[in-house]
């Protein structure tokens, strides 16, 4: 037996260099959270992010389905390991007090004034995954294989994924073995949480416009009339859940608009139903989608209407679902490199287009979340049991994570879970 130690694992080899990294992330990030820009509009973002992969020496793709960033570390034979970040802010007005808060104001569509705010920690993402890049590329005897850094725009519209697969994702980077991305959420900073299975809920609106006939309010036997017609779809609409769900399996079916007519005596020839629904398997978001186009199409000819029902899907995020080995994987990475720090999540009922981009593949994914909440305000909150109210969470204009051990974290996990594969052999 040899009396000497053991070597230490290649992500502490590779991590050792983040002391080096650290002060430059954090310069980052305060810039970056200060100049958000919204959804497809990632001009700036994507330009700091292209310069620091270079400088890195990745092979850098810009302009990809809009403002995509993709950077390619070729580094031997071995597995191709894409992660992901997405870069966009959100038309929210920062309420935090930080030195570096946005005071960011864009004109909008219709000429108005919108606030922007990184309210749901993208900023964090990009820095994160632009650290992690910099300490692989400074490591590259440690592993074999290729890395993907790939820089999304538009998640919070849903599009930003579709858009670089649309847009030639697959030409610039061929196959992949393997993707992950991470979230930053209202989780005690520190913490690495991850589930095998659905972790974010599938989501789906959907316009529907149902067709009456117009006719003076005083003569209804000459209308069919939408209102009635609207009405009784929004009421049938309530058994999809209560009624056509096994109970346990979470389906949320709401109705977020309805509009139809102009003045108390005339009926109007039409009604516009606007519906979001979250679902958590692609049974059950088939089965609920199905069982609303059933219900809208019957109960259009119970009023004989003389047109069928249009139907528009709109704002769709596909199931995030961690595939079962690659997430196994990451959470025993996870285990070892972070302790206790590393625990389960719930399934969330947020969503997310990440899979679209492992979809285009074919390739297995996961997907992990990681604090952002001061740890001691958590704790005060929890004990209090006012974590609901106390603790911003994302999309609130309060939602600014820790810079640290947020950014260490978030850095770390990447690491971490993409040497779980370039490390070693694919197996
Ligand atoms: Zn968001
Ligand atoms: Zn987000």
């Amino acid at each position: 037996m040899s009396a000497s130690k053991p070597p230490p694992p290649t992500s502490a080899a590779v991590l050792s260099r983040l002391p080096e990294v650290r002060t430059w992330q954090e310069d980052f990030y305060r810039n970056l959270h200060a100049h958000p820009e919204l959804s497809h509009h990632e001009v700036a973002t994507a330009g700091a992010v292209a310069q620091s992969l270079r400088a890195d020496g990745f092979e850098v793709h810009e302009g990809i389905g809009g403002t995509g960033v993709v950077g390619l570390l070729r580094n031997g034979d071995g597995p191709t390991v894409l992660a992901r970040a997405d870069m966009d802010a959100l038309p929210v007005q920062e309420l935090t007090e930080l030195p570096y808060a946005s005071e960011v104001v864009v004109k909008g569509a219709s000429g108005d004034e919108v606030p922007v705010m990184h309210a749901c920690g993208h900023d964090v993402h990009v820095t994160c995954l632009l650290g992690a890049a910099r300490l692989l590329s400074a490591a590259r005897d440690q592993w074999a294989g290729t890395l993907v850094a790939l820089f999304q725009p538009a998640e919070e519209t849903g599009d930003g994924a579709r858009g670089m697969v649309d847009g030639g994702l697959t030409t610039v980077v061929p196959r992949i073995d393997v993707a992950m991305a991470q979230h930053v959420l209202a989780l005690p900073a520190g913490d690495v949480a991850t589930r095998v299975g659905p972790v974010l809920a599938a989501a789906d609106s959907l316009r529907i416009t149902v067709f009456g006939r117009g006719s003076h309010g005083s003569m209804p036997h000459a209308s069919v009339d939408p209102v009635v017609l609207a009405a009784m779809i929004v009421v049938r609409l309530q058994t999809v859940v209560s009624r056509e769900t096994r109970p346990g399996e979470p389906v949320v079916v709401t109705v977020g608009s309805l509009r139809a007519g102009t003045k108390s005596n005339v009926i109007a020839d039409r009604a516009v139903i606007e519906l979001n629904v979250r679902t958590f398997s692609e049974a059950s978001r088939a089965a609920t989608l199905a069982a609303i186009t059933r219900i809208v199409n019957a109960e259009c000819d119970a009023s004989g209407s003389p047109r069928p029902a249009t139907f528009e899907l709109f704002d769709q995020f596909g199931l995030t679902d961690n595939d079962e080995a690659v997430t196994s994987r990451v959470a025993a990475a996870f285990d070892a490199h972070f302790g206790p720090r590393a625990h389960a999540i719930e399934a969330q009922s947020a969503s997310e287009d990440f899979s679209d981009l492992a979809h285009a593949y074919g390739a297995p994914y996961t997907y992990w979340g990681i604090g952002g909440t001061d740890p001691d305000l958590f704790d005060r909150a929890l004990r209090a049991g006012r974590v609901a109210s106390d603790v911003p969470v994302n999309h609130s204009g309060y939602f600014a994570p820790v810079i640290q051990p947020t950014l260490d974290t978030g850095t770390e996990a990447l690491v971490v879970a993409a040497l779980a594969w370039l490390a070693q052999p694919l197996v």
